[in-house]
């Protein structure tokens, strides 16, 4: 036997004294806001579904804002009646956003605003409990695991660290490096000898990112103390070589002498 869909309870239709009841619902409105004219046109009204008839009618009616500065905004009032009642009372009057509305910009939190540079001398920086660029050090993936299956063996533990970067951290900054001034698309890495991973100058990172970045040793070349790219490269490669070109003869005497009158024979 097949089951009955299950469908939201029809709303019941207001009875009339809800529905005429607009201007003790304006007088709400007007009483809440302060002032009448502050207080704009009636806009509709709207039953609310409360549950079995014999709980009773809540209906809203909505009136356009007239609040400067709340453009597009609506004062909802909603009113209620005990069935076989004539009284209505007033439950509830809220300012409320229309679809127009002019609205604050979403709550951000304040970690999330910071961008790469907006860090001070002074400022302190917390990271949360829950920041995806780190882990406790015995957990997985942790950069000083080690065995086949890049489970922990801790390191870590007893050096002091609580967290260490997780492995999406890791790959974060990996990606940030090499896209910036020192990675393999920079104008200087395009026009170098070779790339830094076959460097002397180049000091590997440790860990898992050995073989991606390291720092530049080199006192002459652009990115001396800098995170450089595997793949990034500068002229003052190690490996780089003068290509000596061939000396040419050097003229110091002119070719066409017109210092002296020629002769010419008669
Ligand atoms: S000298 Fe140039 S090529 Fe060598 S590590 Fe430094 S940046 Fe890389």
């Amino acid at each position: 036997m097949g089951g009955v869909p299950a469908s939201t309870p029809p709303v019941p239709s207001p009875a009339e004294p809800l529905t005429a009841a607009v201007e003790p619902a304006r007088a709400a409105a007007v009483e809440t806001a302060g002032a009448a004219d502050l207080v704009g046109e009636h806009l509709g009204a709207t039953a609310e579904a409360v549950g079995p008839a014999e709980l009773g009618e809540v209906l809203t009616h909505t009136f356009a804002s007239r609040l400067p500065g709340y453009v597009g905004w609506h004062w909802a009032v909603t009113i209620a009646r005990v069935p076989g009642e004539e009284r209505v009372t007033v439950d509830e009057v809220v300012l409320l956003p229309g679809d127009q509305a002019l609205l604050a910009p979403a709550w951000v939190p304040w970690h999330e605003r910071l961008r790469p540079g907006d860090l001070s001398v002074g400022d302190v920086l917390p990271a949360t409990e829950d920041d995806p660029r780190l882990v406790p050090a015995y957990t997985v993936d942790d950069d000083s695991a080690d065995d086949a299956e890049g489970r922990v063996v801790a390191r870590e533990i007893g050096l002091g660290r609580e967290r260490v970067m997780s492995r999406e951290g890791r790959a974060e900054a990996v990606a940030r490096w090499s896209s910036g001034e020192f990675g393999p698309t920079s104008p200087m890495a395009r026009q170098a000898p070779g790339p830094c991973a076959t460097c002397g100058f180049w000091l590997p990172l440790a860990g898992s990112l050995r073989g991606m970045v390291g720092a530049c040793g080199n006192a002459y070349a652009p990115g001396d103390g800098r995170v450089v790219a595997a793949d990034y490269g500068c002229g003052a490669h190690s490996q780089a070589t003068l290509v000596v070109v061939q000396d040419t003869e050097v003229v110091t005497s002119a070719r066409y002498d017109t210092s002296e009158y020629d002769v010419l024979a008669d």
